[in-house]
């Protein structure tokens, strides 16, 4: 039976007519009111001026008891002295004259040598126009933002949820089609451990009897943690691709209104159409944003909105049947503050783990966005996917995508090394800043010497990851930047942050070996060397005095509390702990490049050359990189 589609024709008010009406109702009033007006003057002083043979016409509208005269061009001279100023106006009528009810006009203009208009209503329009143009203003105005605030709020959702205030509380979750859905598995690199997991969805989605049959539950959720980019929409995406079924994907944050009770409606209009569409597949992105652990502190009623949205998705979860064949996916890169209650068997029961990148896997992400590119012959995958370590999938689709445009730009045929390089240059620093003359000789001499100090220490020091590029070219906010390739370590040893603080250390201390004092430049290392001095002593229990406490929270609802879980004493200590670190820091560094203060000078010396110098010229002046084998 052929479905019958009603069509209606919504009138859209076109907003640029808003802009117009405004522009002519300003023009029409500045038009109106452009030089002097015409002046109010007696009956008698008009019969004056039309006796003395001054006037050309007179305009009478009879049910307004109200007439205008035009005065004869040569005879205005000599009536100016009326005017404000002086000054005569250029339009006609000059004068007007009110006259009571007993005036009777016929009698009175009877035998007057003047040429008469007489009219019997005035015109009524143009004065409900002078009257009503600001109230219709107004309205439209007021319209035109109502219109906007609903149109932030409501959105527009698919399935028929438009932006008028009425719909609020439609979800403003997005549909694809199955048929829209185009990514598979073969379009997710690596994650393999996560791949098979979502595997036995797909299957859960393709053949529900199967497990159904033997008394299973089919699961209803799953929870994909990981950073950012690492591919957790990707895989939602490529489970509903492979399943072929729709893929309903929402943010966290869409549920988040100003308005009470919006999430928890949302959440379930969110389920009321993802069922009509089942089997289908629903992803919340973000969903931190809802499903951060509720607080003990009932009195914060900012709180209470997202409570209530909390309590809906739940209530949501464990309303529908198992069967019904709507699964909900949801990512979040903080796992550990979700409340425990989303976790619970029957809710996201499951977790899949989807982590950064490793070597192998980068090299397969590479390999998938390399497929509609056109590369050059010396380029290898195995090379790009080591220079790219912590980077993620996004990252690496960047670079690739960077690297296009950057040999497009520099009109090649395809696309090299160099411009990868580049690219992954542009990812991590910046944009390098072309017009260097910004900085002066002495900024870019301090600068040099700014980096080759990181570049000496971090050479030197066995824990330390081996600087492989040290620039003076300004990228961003950045005057010059040292880059390392970082391990792929797991545990971080007290002897790894010690070295690292260090080589953080390593400008500042140049800075002050070179011109005796310290400057701003430092302010980033700063910021990075006294973030691990804090979670030394306040995470890792790396402290002899404060001992193996740590007050890390991984819950992450103590941002909320006023107090803090230690004494003042304690926290007196830590900061003195901290100090104390930073201050041994300090002195190892400058002992290291007071006793190579030779080769120091010397790297920093090729920089001012050269600009840009790479790990081979570090090993010529210093030797192989020092390392450890722990
Ligand atoms: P997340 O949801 O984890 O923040 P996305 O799934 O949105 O990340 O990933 C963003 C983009 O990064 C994807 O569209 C894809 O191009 C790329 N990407 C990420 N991970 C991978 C991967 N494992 N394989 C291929 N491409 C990936």
């Amino acid at each position: 039976m052929a479905k019958k589609q009603n069509k209606k024709t919504v009138f859209r008010i076109n907003f640029s007519w808003f802009y117009l009406i405004l522009v002519l109702g300003i023009g029409y009033l500045i038009l109106n009111n452009q030089g002097v007006g015409p002046q109010k003057v007696e009956w008698a002083g008009v019969k004056q001026m039309i006796l003395d043979g001054d006037v050309k016409e007179i305009h009478f509208i009879r049910n307004d008891y109200k007439g205008s005269v035009t005065m004869k061009p040569e005879a205005l001279g000599k009536y100016s002295e009326l005017f404000p100023g002086g000054q005569v106006p250029a339009k006609s009528p000059h004068f007007t004259f009110l006259v009571s009810d007993k005036f009777d006009p016929e009698a009175e203009f009877e035998n007057l040598p003047v040429k008469l208009v007489m009219e019997n209503d005035s015109k009524m329009w143009r004065n409900m126009i002078d009257w009503l143009i600001w109230p219709i203003l107004l309205i439209v105005m007021w319209v035109w933002m109502f219109r906007g605030m609903s149109g932030a709020m409501g959105g527009k959702g698919q399935g028929g949820a438009g932006g008028g205030i009425f719909n609020v509380g439609r979800s403003t979750g997005k549909l694809a089609d199955k048929n829209t859905v185009n990514v598979t598995f073969k379009d997710v690199a690596g994650l393999y451990g996560a791949k098979e997991e979502v595997m036995e969805i797909v299957d859960f989605l393709k053949n529900p009897k199967k497990y159904t049959s033997l008394g299973g539950k089919i699961p209803k959720g799953a929870l994909l943690v990981g950073p950012p980019g690492t591919g957790k929409t990707l895989l939602a995406k490529a489970v509903a691709g492979e399943a072929n079924v729709p893929f309903y994907s929402i943010s966290g944050s869409d549920f988040v209104e100003m308005f009470v009770g919006v999430g928890a409606s949302r959440v379930r209009d969110l389920f009321a159409q993802a069922k009509e569409k089942a089997p289908c597949i629903v992803f919340i992105d973000e969903i931190d944003a809802v499903g951060r652990a509720r607080g003990k502190n009932v009195g914060w009623s900012s709180n209470d909105e997202r409570e209530n949205t909390l309590n809906q998705l739940l209530t949501e979860m464990d309303g529908f049947g198992t069967n019904s064949g709507v699964i909900v996916l949801a990512a979040t890169n903080r796992a550990d503050i979700l409340d425990k209650a989303l976790m619970r068997a029957g809710r996201f029961d499951r977790q899949i783990h989807v982590e950064l990148p490793e070597l192998k896997e980068r090299e397969e992400i590479f390999n998938v966005h390399l497929r509609g590119l056109k590369v050059a012959d010396d380029f290898e995958v195995e090379f790009m996917a080591k220079h790219t370590p912590g980077f993620s999938g996004a990252d690496i689709a960047n670079v690739c995508n960077e690297a296009a445009l950057t040999a497009a730009r520099r009109n090649k045929n395809a696309i090299d090394k160099q411009d990868f390089l580049d690219a992954v240059d542009r990812i991590v620093g910046g944009l390098e800043r072309k017009n260097s003359t910004i900085m002066t000789p002495a900024e870019k001499r301090t600068t040099a010497y700014h980096e080759a100090g990181h570049a000496v220490v971090g050479w030197l020091l066995p824990y330390a990851d081996p600087v492989f590029k040290v620039s003076l070219i300004p990228r961003g906010q950045a005057l010059g930047l040292t880059w390392s390739l970082p391990s792929e370590r797991k545990i971080l040893s007290k002897s790894w942050m010690m070295d690292e603080m260090c080589t953080l250390m390593g400008g500042r201390v140049a800075e002050e070996l070179i011109n005796g004092e310290p400057a701003s430049g430092a302010l980033n290392d700063l910021e990075r060397l006294t973030g691990i001095a804090y979670s030394m002593v306040q995470y890792y229990g790396m402290s002899d005095k404060v001992g193996q406490l740590s007050f890390y929270d991984s819950t992450g609802a103590r941002g909320y509390e006023m107090t803090k879980p230690y004494s003042e004493k304690t926290a007196e200590l830590m900061d003195s702990e901290v100090k104390s670190l930073v201050e041994e820091v300090h002195r190892r560094t400058l002992k290291i490049l007071s006793d190579n203060r030779d080769a120091f000078e010397n790297v920093a010396g090729i920089l001012l050359e050269k600009e840009v110098i790479f790990a081979d010229d570090l090993e010529k002046i210093l030797g192989p990189k020092v390392k450890t084998d722990k």
